[in-house]
């Protein structure tokens, strides 16, 4: 089998070939910081931490770059609305974006370049685009000519013919052709700036991702990733700068992620439907490890390609399913041990899931069809079990779902962890629509009491409590050991 990822440029699945053959360079546009991370950036960064995650799987040695906007005008305009430094601003929104992913289970970058650091590198280009004719000089701004690069609209699949006669940007009389862009924008008062040949000022937006991906991995590279939105104009004119300045291909393969919708409609603040990753993890009652599973088994459930739609349901749905998978791992630890002839179907299974793995993910990163796999397999364990696994072979369906869950980041907690941080907590929709919900010691003095009928072989009182607690939606399991579990 051969991977295959879907490249915005040819607008096909390609089969993967790297520029070196073990080892992939890769840039994703990271996030502006002016302010907190919403479920978009959360969405994005999960797609290529998982996408990082399956080429370090395959066995390629990945080095992923993802820069900080630390500069632009939504920053300074931040720092006059709070009325503090604009290094104060970045510094504030770098932290919270670390808090946020750490939350999230997403690690950190090999190389996480800001433009603020890279100005020379970003100087530098531009003169050389000054210096191949392709930009000119405004007064103290520069512009990239978009009629001197004629593959112009390559990646978003547009004329440059349609785009002028529908441009409805405003008449710019220093520039030569309305869709021309500022690679350098000179200072106005007030306002952060470098030094630089043509004045004091700073770098447009989308020269800096030209600069810093190609500082680091060099002129070509294999992968450049962001949210769809990010295709025009940003990424069409990242390709327009370091072709023009390098004379070279710059990237293999564009992947580009898709939008975050919220109960099927747009996600916008001025919907008030706009969620950031912190408010989520404050909305959804669960303790921190289990939301974030949650979340990850939620988005990964649509194909990265796709539209996603959040909802509480959706969330209750992810949360469901990974409660299916821990409650077998739970089952895989305390089954008593015996072969009663399971083992001989468990190696077909294992084969058949780690080939249903591998296909859904060559397959563009297919994560909702390899999700699939998985509760095939939780689904035949379960039937096994019922005829009984040996110690060892139960210790392969965990190893399984933790090597090939690893890609993913699921399944990666201890049952124990799971189930505390999963116990007595509720999502708000659940606390609406359910009957009022006991407290979690009412459960335990209960079942405390059904134990006790049990030991003095009151059945009838025994059957009595574990039916009112099952009118209220608590679910009991009595362990080997005597003691008993429960859940909501
Ligand atoms: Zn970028």
């Amino acid at each position: 089998m051969v991977l295959k990822i879907y490249n915005t440029l040819s607008g096909r699945k390609e089969p993967f070939e790297p520029l070196a053959p073990a080892s992939v360079r890769m840039y994703v546009c990271g996030v502006t910081v002016y302010d907190e991370c919403h479920l978009g950036h959360a969405r994005s960064a999960l797609v290529f931490d998982v996408i990082r995650r399956y080429l370090e799987h395959c066995g390629f040695s990945v080095t992923f770059v993802k820069n900080f906007t630390d500069v632009d005008d939504k920053i300074i305009h931040r720092a006059n609305e709070l009325g503090i430094p604009w290094q104060a601003v970045t510094a504030r929104y770098i932290d919270a974006y670390y808090r946020d992913m750490g939350r999230l289970g997403i690690g950190r970058a090999t190389v996480e370049p800001k433009a603020t650091e890279h100005m020379a590198d970003i100087i530098d280009l531009i003169q050389t685009l000054i210096r191949k004719g392709v930009a000119y000089r405004v007064n103290g701004d520069v512009y990239f000519q978009v009629e001197k690069f004629p593959a112009y609209g390559v990646l978003s699949k547009r004329k440059l013919e349609d785009m002028q006669a529908g441009a409805r940007v405003e008449v710019d009389e220093r520039k030569r052709h309305p869709m021309d862009f500022a690679l350098w924008k000179a200072a106005k008062p007030g306002e952060p700036s470098w030094d630089s040949p043509w004045g004091p000022g700073r770098p447009g937006w989308h020269i800096e991702c030209s600069a810093m991906s190609m500082k680091h991995l060099g002129e070509t590279f294999d992968i450049h990733g962001g949210g769809a939105d990010l295709i025009f104009p940003h990424h069409e004119n990242e390709i327009a700068q370091s072709c023009a300045a390098t004379d070279k291909e710059f990237v293999r393969y564009w992947v580009h992620n898709g939008f975050v919708q919220v109960n099927q409609e747009k996600m916008s603040k001025s919907l008030g439907n706009f969620f950031t990753i912190r408010e989520v993890f404050e909305k959804w009652g669960y303790r921190e490890p289990v939301t974030a599973e949650v979340l990850r088994y939620f988005f990964l459930s649509t194909h990265y390609r796709s539209p996603l739609d959040f909802s509480d349901q959706a969330l209750q749905e992810a949360k469901r399913a990974l409660d299916g998978c821990y409650d077998l791992f739970l089952r895989l630890e305390e089954a008593p041990s015996a072969d009663g002839g399971g083992a001989a179907r468990l190696s077909p299974a294992l084969h058949a899931l780690q080939h249903a793995f591998r296909e859904a993910m060559d397959d563009d990163f297919n994560t909702p069809a390899a999700l699939a796999g998985f509760q095939q397999f939780r689904s035949t364990v379960n039937q096994l079990l019922k005829t009984g696994l040996s110690r060892e072979h139960r210790a392969q369906v965990r190893a399984a779902f933790r090597s090939l869950g690893w890609v993913l980041n699921l399944f990666q907690l201890e049952v124990k962890a799971w189930e505390f941080a999963s116990r007595g907590e509720i999502s708000a929709a659940e606390r609406e629509t359910s009957s009022p919900s006991l407290e979690d010691a009412e459960i335990e003095r209960l079942i405390a009491e059904r134990n006790e009928a049990r030991k003095k072989k009151d059945f009838v009182r025994a059957d009595e409590i574990r039916k009112s607690l099952a009118a209220r939606r608590i679910i009991l399991e009595d362990r080997p050991d005597g003691t008993t579990r429960w859940k909501r």
